[in-house]
């Protein structure tokens, strides 16, 4: 059995502990989000906190390590707001790589990464991990996470407006965990008519029962400002702690089910016990 570790993040560990860790375990979760703007309730970081809290909660319970979180992701569409800063797709690419190169160097083997920016960072972090296992290291097994996902089994029953950018569960979760960063005052029952805006084509609840016969479409940072000039996209003033910790504390139950079920059955993809 593994030896008690004073912290789940490798940031706050030596590396005798990570050499000790490496001896009965090889799965490291790796939290990305986002420095974007989150309309006027929300913090810039709210989606790295969304990472951060579920990679931390996740490893608690299954007893696993977090690499630091990644603070960056692909924002452009968010850069009419001050304080957005956007990775390119590239960069966003590289960085998952070059980390992951690290991580299989020590000995890692199954790297888990929790996106708490949805759907802007997943072409980078599922073309950058499908790249990695065939061309540079198929002896490592990737997952990506991701919250629109992982959380089909609770978020429709939990919020009741459409969840696209700001929506009612990514602020519940972080004001459930970090009470002090929303500003609960400016929650705001504006929300843009995304079908007027984009086509009824358009997929404008992320977290929805039935998602439809969708057509994606971007827009400019621009647009953006001009279609929702208070940055949020979704109608949040129904968001509360505990819808928060209900929607938290499903997806850290069904991830570290997930943790278990690989524990079960490590090693190639193709030969299972
Ligand atoms: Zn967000």
């Amino acid at each position: 059995m593994a030896q008690k570790l004073s912290s789940v993040w490798l940031n706050e560990l030596t590396w005798e502990d990570v050499a000790e860790y490496l001896k009965h375990e090889d799965i490291i979760i790796l939290p990305i989000g986002s420095t974007e703007q989150h309309g006027p309730a929300g913090p810039l970081g709210l989606d790295t906190y969304v990472a951060i809290s579920l990679a931390e909660d996740v490893a608690r319970s299954a007893g696993v390590l977090c690499t630091p979180p990644v603070w960056f992701g692909d924002s452009s569409h968010h850069l009419g707001f001050p304080g957005t800063i956007s990775l390119r797709l590239e960069t966003v690419r590289a960085l998952v790589k070059d980390i992951a190169s690290s991580l299989a160097k020590h000995g890692f083997r199954n790297i888990l990464i929790i996106n708490g920016h949805k759907s802007a960072n997943l072409p980078a972090l599922l073309s950058a991990t499908k790249e990695l296992r065939e061309y540079e290291m198929p002896e490592v097994f990737f997952a990506v996470i991701d919250p629109m996902k992982i959380s089909r089994g609770i978020a429709a029953q939990t919020k009741e407006a459409k969840e696209h950018h700001c929506g009612e569960l990514e602020i519940s979760e972080v004001w459930h965990k970090y009470p002090h960063l929303i500003k609960a005052d400016k929650l705001t029952r504006e929300a843009p008519d995304l079908h007027r805006l984009f086509s009824p084509f358009f997929l404008d609840d992320l977290m929805g029962k039935g998602a439809g016969d969708t057509i994606d479409i971007p827009w400019t940072s621009q647009e953006q400002r001009e279609f929702a000039p208070t940055g949020s996209l979704s109608d949040s003033s129904r968001a509360s702690p505990q819808k928060g910790q209900r929607y938290h504390d499903y997806m850290v139950a069904r991830i570290v089910e997930f943790i278990e079920w690989r524990r079960q059955h490590r090693g190639p993809i193709t030969r299972q016990p």
